[in-house]
């Protein structure tokens, strides 16, 4: 696909257009062929790009009103957290955070909730949600539903097709795949979503420059051995790691001791590429490991063909309020990896000299 760096297109005459499109904020022919390739993933008619998942995520929320209510989990992501909370509470949104693993989450639903957010697996514990239960509980209640597919990708969970209304996705993570571009993605069936989610996208002016979606349209071609690569690598990671004297915990979706091992078994194709531990101690323990790696890289973001690793107390979800990490289990020893996609037997070596610098 060319880059159409074109801002604007000549006109047969006045509002004529010679093909679908006038002007690069609207519409451009290269972020249409990335609309096109990231819905078909989605197993959506319509795709809708913007210039980050943050950007997609203003747009969607931006279809809503001032009193109306937006669920989302208590651990969502903190860039959503910040923008519910902080640019649209300005406005007179509101959002109530919930805890979907908790059947209880059904009672705080009332007619003032107009959409559900969900992120399954979330960030950084993993916790796993029901996407077919929470779609079908939403629709019941006339509330729209999205998930936030950015840690699973769409190689592995197909949200629409277990009945939510709209897929999110940070291209950013795995479908860019190689952490040197940023953007985002709504996927849909529903006709009228997508002529609001456009309408906000040309109002806003948020839209993906052609440049990056020629990145992303590259990216995505190799998406499918990518995943696959991450998935293989973190099974063999995450049992290492469950064996490794100086773990206390390790969360991964793919193992019989996750929690909601069952539901990710059914509505995933595989695992996904992130572990979380616990170490044995505390933030002198975790800093210590942190700063011993040397394949992986000590930094934020996810999804990328190189392995990454972080403490999200101190990065990620430094954001949140303390007393909220500790509800959520978020503590000095909670480390985040991003498993990429080398040699699996170089990680090992990496992790495990660096366990060993840990006194
Ligand atoms: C990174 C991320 C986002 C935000 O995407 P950006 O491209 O960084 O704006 C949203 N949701 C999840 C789950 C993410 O990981």
């Amino acid at each position: 696909m060319p880059i159409h760096l074109s801002s604007t297109f000549a006109q047969k005459s006045p509002g004529v257009l010679f093909n679908k499109f006038d002007y690069t904020r609207a519409g451009n022919p290269t972020v249409d062929a990335l609309e096109q390739v990231l819905a078909s993933l989605d197993c959506a008619k319509h795709g809708i790009v913007f210039s980050s998942g943050c950007a997609a995520i203003t747009a969607l929320i931006s279809i809503f009103k001032s009193g109306d209510v937006i669920m989302v989990g208590d651990d969502v992501y903190g860039g959503t957290n910040r923008l519910l909370n902080k640019i649209f509470g300005k406005f007179g949104f509101k959002v109530r955070m919930v805890d979907f693993s908790n059947p209880e989450w059904k009672k705080s639903v009332d007619d003032q909730v107009k959409m559900i957010l969900i992120e399954t697996p979330t960030n950084p514990t993993l916790k796993v949600f029901d996407i077919q239960d929470i779609a079908s509980f939403a629709k019941s209640k006339n509330i729209i539903s999205v998930v936030d597919n950015t840690f699973a990708t769409s190689y592995l969970q197909s949200p629409i097709l277990l009945g939510a209304d709209a897929v999110l996705h940070s291209c950013t993570k795995y479908i860019g795949g190689h952490s040197d571009c940023i953007g985002g993605v709504i996927t849909t069936n529903c006709d009228s979503l997508k002529d609001r989610l456009r309408f906000n996208l040309l109002s806003m002016g948020s839209c993906m420059s052609p440049f990056d979606a020629y990145v992303f349209l590259r990216s995505v071609k190799t998406m499918k051995v990518r995943v696959v690569q991450h998935c293989k690598n973190a099974r063999v990671i995450a049992e290492y790691l469950e064996s490794h004297p100086k773990v206390n915990k390790v969360i991964y979706p793919g193992l019989e001791s996750h929690p909601h091992h069952q539901i990710a078994k059914k509505q995933m194709r595989d695992f996904g590429g992130m572990i979380t531990i616990l170490l044995k101690g505390g933030f002198e323990e975790a800093s210590t490991f942190l700063k011993s790696v040397k394949v992986f890289t000590l930094a934020e973001s996810l999804g990328g063909v190189e392995s990454l690793i972080e403490c999200p107390a101190q990065m990620t979800h430094m954001s949140v309020p303390p007393e909220q990490r500790k509800i959520l289990g978020i503590d000095d020893s909670l480390v985040r990896l991003s498993i990429g996609i080398e040699d699996v037997e170089d990680l090992i070596n990496d992790l495990n000299q660096a366990f060993d610098q840990i006194k």
